[in-house]
């Protein structure tokens, strides 16, 4: 049974990895950023609260986040492994990871930090043009991510579940790298 999380800043290959290994293992790939994406598109009420902050680059608020997770891994489809893409993004959201994980007795192997340069994330960013990519608003999300999200990678690293990996390489490269770690 598998059951990762992948921290990374913005572009730094997580949606793309978590994907992949999901896949792989049959596990669902849990991403915040594609179900709030998703609520947006169809205007749900969850998307219309969401977008105003992703559009500006900005975190959702973390009522909103907190409640999706744990409607999300109490799904019967999610009871044998899962990856978690994009959450937790601050610590009150990993405190509460944690409670939640306890609580369903379902701990997570390891936090993957997937590690990138920020001027390599930017490059990636503008290439890839999601219309919350435009360079204000990629600045805004690095700048989160190093306020509120890089904090996390010490708070993990002290719970002894840290892994990181080389994310300025070859996407194989990238994903044999996380293999390798999930056979472990
Ligand atoms: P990226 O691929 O750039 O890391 P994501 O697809 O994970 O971006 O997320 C896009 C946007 O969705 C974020 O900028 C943020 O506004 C919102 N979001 C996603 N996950 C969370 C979360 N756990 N908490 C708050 N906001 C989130």
């Amino acid at each position: 049974m598998t059951r990762l999380i992948f921290l990374g800043a913005p572009g730094a290959g997580k949606g793309t990895q978590a994907k992949l290994i999901a896949n792989l293992c049959s596990i669902p790939h849990v991403s915040t950023g594609d179900i709030l994406r998703t609520a947006v598109t169809n205007q749900a009420s969850l998307g219309l609260q969401a977008k105003l902050y992703m559009d500006r680059g900005d975190l959702v608020p973390d009522q909103l986040v907190v409640a999706l997770i744990q409607e999300r891994l109490k799904n019967h489809d999610a009871q044998e492994g899962w990856i978690l893409d994009g959450f937790p993004r601050n610590v009150a959201q990993a405190e509460f990871l944690d409670s939640l994980l306890n609580e369903i007795d379902q701990p997570c192997d390891y936090v993957v930090n997937l590690d990138v340069p920020d001027d390599i994330l930017v490059q990636r960013m503008l290439e890839r043009g999601r219309t919350d990519d435009t360079e204000e608003v990629i600045r805004n999300r690095l700048k989160v991510y190093r306020e509120q999200t890089s904090p996390l990678i010490d708070f993990y690293s002290k719970r002894k579940k840290l892994a990181i990996v080389n994310g300025d390489q070859l996407m194989d490269g990238v994903t044999d790298d996380l293999k390798k770690l999930i056979q472990r």
